[in-house]
């Protein structure tokens, strides 16, 4: 009798721990979703500076030409103040939430292709330890640059010294269309053109788009995921446009602070600052790093 009301009782206690485990076990799961989702949602938005440079070489500084000098004074300065420079591919991942981000990230951005991105910029990205994403021309790589003497002042980069600035591991290549770097009266740079239908407007984006994207895979592998508006032009219809051809990041020239959250949309439309060799380091820096009002 002793023995068998020891069973029952060892039998409930058994029966009790089961339940309360499984109940558990079903529990947290969905405790743990909850609580990481409303963290998520909690997050405050990352502030990412975006600095868009052009031509670098030895010369009297301009709107769009730097010098050396000036480059290693703003790799200085953003050193000494806690900034560390991420890639595209961090973004991305961060966008969706495949990583994290560093305290004060910057992003370092040339525009146009010019050779002097090799010979001048990439040297001073592996000494002070940076990334950047230099977005190309098709038609200035594949006409212009094979037939110059390459030259810091003037040339682009051939696919070539693409490929190699890729290698390098600190350069992530980026789309500035084949042949839309222009403003000829009818259209500036890619956006739609007065007239145009959406249609036509589809067809001529989508087919300049993806012979860059095709021209760049076929001669350096490459496939961009971030493509610049030359000008920083946009039509509100290039979106689904940008979207078809596998684009994940787009840069423009809005000047003003980037807000970077968990929702992978927030890539498209960053804003950047000329970084004009009219400006010294510091003053450039004060403008670049300055938060907006409003998020
Ligand atoms: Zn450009």
């Amino acid at each position: 009798m002793y023995k068998c009301c020891n069973l029952k009782k060892l039998f409930r206690f058994l029966i009790i721990n089961i339940m309360i485990l499984s109940l558990c076990s079903v529990l947290i799961p969905v405790a743990k979703r909850f609580f990481f989702s409303y963290a998520a949602e909690k997050e405050e938005p990352v502030s990412l500076p975006v600095i868009m440079y052009h031509s670098v070489y030895e010369t009297q500084p301009s709107e769009y030409i730097v010098t050396p000098y000036q480059i290693e004074s703003d790799f200085i300065w953003l050193k000494n103040n806690g900034y560390t420079s991420v890639t595209a591919a961090d973004l991305i991942n961060y966008t969706r939430n495949q990583g994290e981000l560093p305290e004060k990230p910057v992003l370092i951005t040339l525009d146009d292709g010019f050779y002097n991105n090799l010979s001048e910029f990439l040297p001073l990205l592996e000494k002070y330890d940076m990334h950047a994403i230099v977005s190309v021309v098709g038609k200035y790589s594949e006409s212009l640059a094979p037939n110059d003497p390459h030259s810091s002042a003037y040339s682009y980069l051939t696919w070539e010294d693409i490929s190699n600035l890729a290698d390098s591991g600190r350069v992530e290549i980026g789309n500035h269309t084949y042949d839309m770097h222009c403003g000829n009266g009818i259209r500036r740079g890619c956006s739609i053109a007065a007239g145009e239908t959406e249609e036509q407007y589809h067809d001529i984006l989508f087919n300049d788009l993806t012979l860059l994207q095709q021209e760049l895979y076929r001669c350096t592998g490459i496939t961009p995921v971030v493509f610049a508006y030359p000008f920083g032009y946009i039509s509100r219809e290039s979106l689904p446009i940008i979207r078809e051809c596998g684009f994940l990041i787009t840069l423009t020239c809005y000047e003003r602070m980037n807000y970077i959250t968990r929702d992978p949309d927030c890539l498209l439309g960053i804003s950047r600052y000329n970084r004009s060799g009219a400006y010294s380091t510091e003053e450039f820096m004060e403008r670049l790093t300055k938060e907006n009002s409003v998020r």
